[in-house]
């Protein structure tokens, strides 16, 4: 057997955990803080993360064995892709695995919004009968705008499709022909903005998507559009967003990331009209064992100097 030893710092699903037991040595180490991280990462073949760790320059510097940096789950966010790069160390992801929990919350945002379910439920506990007041509205019939019609917008697109909705989408890396092919109509982001009675953004957070839903383009949006956002804080100004909930503006907005998370003592998220979620997008069972499912290979196929599927650096 290959004498590979494999690190965990933030905890992996047992389905996979015991892949890489069939090849190598697996250690576990939750909640590892990041100077005992430092003292023992030189002994390690491989490290595998979730968002938690951050895997800095001094981490793959010390490194010294170190081949692969896995992620369970999409974003590379705390990862310094750049230092692994120059240290030679690949870095590898589980892309695919959290698409369709992202997409079913997001639904589950817009369904909260419109028929106002977080309100009635605490207006229950609260011992009151608010039937006359929660008159919500329904989504058949409304145009859902999705920005970035990647692997979870297009998942939103065939789930609001089920639902009557019509899908206008906007994503500048794809065709026409493949946004229609997945089920949109393909549209400028004015486009979006005018036509959309919901909004929801499916981007990576990028140079180009940092802030784009500002105040800008609230002002292009119709009078009393609802925002959804599960992709990536930042990618939506909050304070634009607070000021065009104020304003009526904006509806209401479903929000489960934060351009700082935890976001603290935030007006936007004791909005009342605001549904606020603590970045669960990926937190589903079997969102996150398909992650360990799909790392675990990604990781061993790294050692073994195999082809990569989703090699991020
Ligand atoms: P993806 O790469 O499949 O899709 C992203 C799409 O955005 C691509 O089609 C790309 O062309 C498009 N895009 C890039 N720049 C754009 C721009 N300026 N304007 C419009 N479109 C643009 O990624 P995905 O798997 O669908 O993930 C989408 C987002 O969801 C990512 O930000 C990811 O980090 C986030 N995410 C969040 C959670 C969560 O827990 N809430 C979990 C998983 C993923």
């Amino acid at each position: 057997m290959t004498a590979w030893k494999i690190l965990l710092t933030d905890g992996l699903e047992e389905n996979g955990v015991s892949v890489l037991r069939q090849s190598a040595q697996v250690d576990d180490r939750p909640g590892i803080s990041a100077d005992e991280l430092l003292t023992i990462i030189g002994d390690y073949d491989a490290l595998i993360v979730r968002g938690r760790t951050k895997v800095t320059q001094a981490v793959l510097d010390a490194g010294k064995n170190l081949k692969v940096v896995g992620r369970s789950g999409v974003g590379v966010d705390n990862i310094d892709l750049k230092a692994a790069k120059g240290c030679g160390v690949a870095v590898v992801n589980a892309p695919v695995a959290t698409t369709l929990a992202v997409a079913e919350l997001t639904f589950g945002m817009m369904l909260g919004m419109v028929r106002e379910i977080p309100r009635a439920d605490a207006s229950m506990k609260a011992g009151k009968w608010l039937k006359k007041e929660l008159e919500g509205s329904e989504l058949y019939g409304k145009t859902l705008g999705i920005i970035g019609y990647g692997r979870i917008g297009a998942a939103v697109g065939r789930r609001a499709a089920a639902f009557d909705m019509k899908v206008v989408a906007y994503d500048p890396l794809l065709s026409a022909d493949q946004i229609r092919e997945r089920g949109a109509d393909p549209a400028s982001l004015d486009e979006v903005y005018q036509q959309a009675d919901l909004i929801t953004v499916h981007v990576p957070l990028t140079d180009q998507t940092r802030g784009m839903l500002g105040s800008e383009a609230f002002g292009k949006m119709k009078k009393g559009v609802r925002i959804v956002c599960a992709a990536r804080g930042g990618v939506i100004d909050e304070s634009a967003l607070l000021a065009a909930l104020e304003s009526g503006q904006v509806a209401g907005a479903a929000l489960d990331v934060f351009a700082t998370e935890p976001p603290g003592d935030s007006a936007l998220v004791k909005h009342a009209r605001v549904i606020a979620t603590p970045h669960v997008g990926a937190q589903t069972v079997e969102a996150q064992q398909r992650a360990a499912a799909d790392i675990s290979a990604e990781v061993l196929a790294a050692l073994r100097g195999d082809p990569l599927r989703w090699k991020v650096a």
